[in-house]
């Protein structure tokens, strides 16, 4: 895949599912947009002013998942697997339709999007695609939280960090570089949950959708889930997909180096907000990029029902 010039899909395609947090079910098209358009939702449920751009100064809430809500307070939530499926498989603009206020769940990970996506065929377009390079480091400190953003030639490599008091989950680091290594474990990992929070959350009114069929159920010191883990570090290789969704909603993709330790959506928001907050920081230009092997985002093995 080349990476220099901008993508979208090659035809429409739809889906439908579960919202993880509102338990509703909701009818999603993916459709072809033009150059410079960027990722845009669009709620169909609503008449008028029901744009919402896909843009970190649209992030309204980071409370257990990604609400982006336009200025008319037309909101879409938990768009960070999508977002992360349209980075992972070179998407830059796409016109999502949905009709209602939650991106289906799907199995907790990007693993029906990428599929989605590459059955409706990846587009590429005339105009050069353009990268957020970091020129100056940044960092954030809140207690045991911690990212550090600095510059990198060519990729988005990420190191992450978990430290769960649960023993389960405990410790587990990964190393990512989104422009070479094999994205497989990352984007077919699930979201997670510790059992003793679930009423928790559900009575905050989250999670209404929630089940096995899309989370990880962590009790003590067993998964819950028949089947277990799907890889050895699903925990913190959602943790990464989630990151790679957030930072998308910079509107470009980012090119730097990312450090982080107990982070979330929260940090991750926080970390476009302090970037974006001095032109020092950053500078928007296309770049020269090498190829990307299609191997690393492209599932070939398994078919998913979904009307083009
Ligand atoms: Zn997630």
């Amino acid at each position: 895949m080349n990476n220099n010039f901008q993508k979208t899909l090659k035809q429409k395609t739809s889906f439908e599912g579960i919202g993880l947090h509102t338990g509703k079910v909701a009818k999603v098209s993916l459709n072809p947009a033009p150059e410079n358009s960027g990722i845009v939702f669009k709620r169909t449920d609503i008449k008028k002013n029901n744009i919402i751009k896909a843009n970190y100064e649209n992030i309204s809430s980071t409370n257990l998942c990604t609400v982006l809500k336009n200025e008319n307070n037309s909101s879409i939530s938990t768009v960070e697997h999508l977002v992360a499926a349209f980075y992972i498989t070179g998407i830059d603009n796409v016109l999502v339709e949905v009709d209602n206020a939650e991106i289906p769940i799907m199995d907790g990970s990007s693993k029906d999007f990428i599929k989605i996506i590459n059955n409706a065929g990846i587009e590429e377009q005339s105009k050069k695609r353009k990268y957020v390079k970091v020129l100056k480091e940044i960092e954030i400190n809140e207690g045991n939280k911690h990212i550090n953003l600095s510059s990198d030639s060519k990729s988005l490599r990420v190191d992450y960090e978990l430290d769960y008091e649960n023993k389960l989950i405990s410790n587990q680091r990964n190393k990512i570089n989104f422009l070479s290594d094999n994205l497989k474990d990352i984007y077919t990992s699930r979201t997670f949950c510790l059992y003793k929070d679930i009423e928790k959350i559900k009575k905050a009114g989250l999670a209404k959708g929630g089940s096995l069929d899309n989370a990880i159920v962590v009790d003590e010191d067993k998964i819950i889930n028949e089947n277990g883990l799907r890889n050895e570090k699903e925990f913190v290789n959602h943790k990464i997909l989630d990151l790679a969704g957030d930072l998308f909603l910079a509107g470009y993709r980012i090119v730097g180096n990312v450090k982080t330790k107990h982070g979330g959506h929260e940090l991750n928001k926080k970390c476009l907000d302090l970037l974006f907050s001095d032109k020092n920081n950053y500078e928007i230009s296309e770049m020269s990029q090498p190829k990307i092997r299609k191997e690393n985002f492209v599932i070939t093995s398994e078919k998913i029902a979904a009307t083009a």
